[in-house]
């Protein structure tokens, strides 16, 4: 790939191409690249702050409720990030040799660094979804009856939307007869729903619709929504309360932390519809794509905000080095496929400009 010697990413931005002029960077590796606009920094600068471990932050206290709020629990607590949230959530519902469920590709166990063995000593039972999302009849098989040799099955996590699925909108009927399954059995149901925002826009049902069916809920407002820093974890007031006790054990305790939580205050109240503008930006860049010889790419299959993308013909480290050099960033999935993901700071112009980019050069 383009990087320098300080592992930074190097770009030709400015250098004609066949007629373009790619000014600046079009950075589609993630919505986790998104910064503060002046307006949220504003926001910021303005925040009145306190000791958050005191419970003495006024911003953060007000961030925690809204959250609570919008997602229908009774409590909710703000953490350093969506990682944090997640194993925090799984450490407060279960005990070492416990069994979680989730899907093959979920970001629970792809990303976490092994969080679930390392910080509760659980096992993740893996089920085979379709692009994340797995059925109840797949859950119910794979909970095994209480006996001594097996591990206790005790959680069953739910992503949505789903990254390595391509930004898979969980249908709610599909998440009742999970819960339904779950609760027959006597497993809680926690919901990582670092994208939940993009699921509620791209379906029109309510967060707190979706959150009704869980007893714990991680939401993120450093992705889409453009905030510099910070997650949250909801759920009931004696489970939250156990949330802010494992918080602090792993170092997550934050002081005046409601300079942060001010940008997530102005993101929540300003950028949740706009992820409208980045679903429509990723089907236009998905359409594109489809036009192009040597792509692999059903536009249909793209929900939200995520446009996975097969190559015929070339290796996808080859191409995303060569549209690096070209001021467009786009992440390998793996050898034949590549991850982009509209965001904030990305336009429908900036879009074609892309789509241009990537036909030159495909080959
Ligand atoms: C990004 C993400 C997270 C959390 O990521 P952090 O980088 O730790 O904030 C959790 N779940 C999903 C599905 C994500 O995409």
């Amino acid at each position: 790939m383009a990087f320098d010697q300080a592992g930074r990413f190097v770009f030709n931005a400015g250098r004609p191409i066949r007629g373009l002029v790619v000014t600046e960077t079009i950075d589609l590796r993630s919505d986790t690249i998104t910064k503060p606009t002046p307006a949220m920094r504003q926001a910021m600068a303005a925040a009145e702050v306190g000791d958050d471990v005191f419970k003495d932050d006024p911003t953060v206290n007000a961030l925690e409720a809204r959250t609570a709020e919008l997602l229908g629990t009774e409590d909710a607590v703000y953490l350093p990030s969506g990682t944090m949230t997640n194993q925090v959530a799984i450490r407060c519902h279960t005990e070492p040799g416990d069994e979680i469920f989730c899907d093959a590709d979920s970001h629970i166990h792809w990303y976490e660094g092994g969080g679930p063995a390392a910080i509760s000593g659980a096992t993740c039972n893996l089920l085979a979804g379709e692009r994340g999302i797995f059925s109840a009849d797949q859950l119910a098989a794979a909970i095994r009856p209480a006996n001594q040799h097996y591990p206790r099955p005790k959680l069953v996590c739910i992503e949505n939307t789903h990254n390595r699925g391509g930004g898979t909108v969980w249908p709610i009927d599909k998440i009742t007869e999970v819960a339904e399954v779950a609760e027959k059995a006597g497993l809680k149901m926690h919901m990582d729903g670092a994208r939940l925002w993009n699921a509620a826009v791209a379906s029109g049902i309510s967060e707190r619709e979706y959150a009704k069916h869980f007893d714990s809920v991680s939401v993120c407002f450093s992705k889409g929504l453009g905030a510099p820093i910070g997650s949250a974890l909801a759920g009931c007031s004696e489970f939250i309360a156990r949330a802010r006790h494992i918080r602090k054990m792993l170092g997550g305790g934050m002081r005046q932390a409601g300079i942060i939580a001010a940008g997530a205050l102005y993101a929540l109240d300003n950028n949740r519809d706009r992820l409208a503008d980045d679903h429509q930006n990723a089907k236009a860049l998905a359409e594109g794509l489809s036009r192009i010889d040597g792509i692999e790419i059903d536009p249909a299959s793209v929900e939200t905000n995520i446009v996975i993308f097969g190559l015929a013909k070339m290796s996808s480290h080859e191409l995303v080095e060569r549209l690096a050099g070209q001021g467009v960033l786009v992440l390998p999935r793996d050898d034949k496929t590549i991850r982009a993901v509209t965001n904030l700071m990305v336009t429908g112009k900036a879009i074609e400009q892309a789509v241009e980019i990537i036909r030159q050069g495909i080959c």
